[in-house]
């Protein structure tokens, strides 16, 4: 499964491993929030996410998110990432 192309991410919410540029990636932001990070160049711990409908809805009710960022009080994601979940639902 490794591609020679690059390193190989797991996806945090179905937990396939993908090269990671075929994933989106993820960091917490300066003020705590889960956003996107599209250059995929953010500084600190990232986790990542399939392009898919159904992983960035499961994004929205599990915990994984917390463990990854070592959180123990709840991740939030940015409000703008949560409505672009919430319309991929609607
Ligand atoms: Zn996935």
């Amino acid at each position: 499964m490794h591609d020679k192309n690059g390193p190989v991410r797991t996806c945090i919410s179905c937990g396939i491993k993908k090269n990671k540029y075929e994933l989106i990636r993820l960091v917490l932001n300066e003020k705590g929030y889960v956003v996107k990070d599209h250059r995929m160049n953010m500084p600190g711990r990232g986790a990542y996410i399939c392009n898919t409908r159904d992983c960035h809805v499961r994004l929205l009710k599990n915990k994984k998110l917390n463990r990854r960022f070592r959180k123990t009080s709840e991740v939030r994601l940015a409000p703008e990432l949560e409505y672009e979940i919430k319309k991929l639902i609607s």
